[in-house]
């Protein structure tokens, strides 16, 4: 598989929650080797059955923060709303995709030259209802008449690069890096034989609340869960952590905000990634994964999230290591070849 390609093509595509669907349609492409289905919010469910062993469930979220148009004012300015968690701070100047029914506009989030700031507003955090995007329209033609309504959805503009030491630079690694190793899974796995019947799910809607990973996995049933997604590396400009860094390796999140980790999933995994000399580090992370509602479906399911180092996430550019990758779709890969009956009833035996 060319990596590069499958990275630019994903993070460059369009998707903020409620439309994934160029996310979906790439995914689907990736995935073909398995069989899809969809639940009815339209997360994609790729399934490859086993021999009897559990149900194993991979999610991924496809949707990546974004903004909704709220208004447009009668200049021709477009007023909007973030969808997911922005700070305002990272938002003034950089460059967004309006997309209308018809077309999409480039736009900016305008920002005030500093010349004519006055010193107290030099020194406030500008509000987001204060701020608008611009494509560019000139009086007599504004974005009403371009065809932008209200509920267009907005993303930011960023082109994919590659940096130094296999860094990569751009928008929405949260989560099209998750989605990544979905189908870096799926290659390493389609012509396997295993137990396990698996479940690789993209998943809608986890920035406002992890809709998707509640609707597939109430279809799903899952015996076992796996969230995938980016993790934080807190090593710019100072290292704040020894092993949470570009490099570290696969995170294993013990703990989030939504959820404790199936402290015998940790320990599994960790023993696989010791086998396998996949390198890893243990990290507790503040914010929630898919998991944080996968594991109260039903009677409960053992579950464990696995984080990407990430600088920068919820911004126009964030970072990963494509080292962190392959940790973690090799420690996936080799878990899911792993789990069975026996290793499943010791995960459920109180
Ligand atoms: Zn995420």
């Amino acid at each position: 598989m060319d990596h590069i390609r499958l990275f630019k093509e994903l993070t460059e595509a369009f998707g903020p929650p409620g439309f994934e669907d160029d996310v979906r349609d790439i995914l689907k492409r990736y995935l073909s080797a398995f069989d899809l289905s969809y639940d009815r919010l339209g997360s994609v469910i790729a399934s490859k059955t086993g021999r009897g062993g559990p149900r194993i469930m991979v999610a991924a979220h496809m949707d990546e923060v974004g903004f909704i148009v709220k208004d447009i004012t009668k200049e021709g300015y477009i007023k909007f709303a973030p969808i997911g968690g922005w700070w305002p701070l990272v938002m003034l100047g950089q460059r967004v995709i309006v997309r209308s029914r018809n077309k999409d506009y480039h736009g900016v989030i305008g920002s005030t030259p500093p010349h004519i700031l006055k010193p107290e507003q030099r020194k406030k955090i500008p509000d987001i209802s204060d701020m608008y995007i611009d494509i560019g329209v000139i009086e007599d033609k504004g974005a009403k008449e371009l065809g932008i309504r209200k509920g267009d959805p907005i993303i930011p503009f960023t082109v994919f690069t590659e940096l130094e030491n296999n860094v990569f630079a751009a928008k929405a690694w949260d989560n099209r890096i998750g989605c990544a190793v979905l189908a870096g899974v799926a290659e390493r796995l389609a012509k396997e034989d295993f137990p396990s019947t698996l479940h690789l799910v993209g998943t809608v809607q986890e920035e406002v609340g992890l809709r998707g990973a509640r609707t597939s996995a109430q279809l799903i049933k899952p015996d076992i869960a796996f969230a995938v997604d980016v993790s934080l590396a807190l090593d710019a400009p100072k290292k704040a952590s020894e092993d949470e860094k570009l490099g570290g390796g696969v995170a294993i999140i013990v703990q989030d905000n939504s959820m404790i980790a199936s402290r015998r999933l940790v320990e599994f995994a960790q023993a696989i990634a010791e086998r396998e000399r996949i390198p890893y580090h243990l990290a507790t992370v503040r914010g929630g994964y898919d998991t944080g509602i996968i594991h109260l479906v039903n009677q409960g399911v053992p579950s464990l999230p696995l984080g990407i180092p990430s600088r920068y996430i919820h911004s126009n550019v964030s970072y990963i290591k494509k080292e962190d990758y392959d940790a973690t779709v090799e420690l996936l890969s080799a878990m899911i070849k792993d789990l069975n009956n026996e290793t499943y009833k010791k995960l459920i035996d109180f």
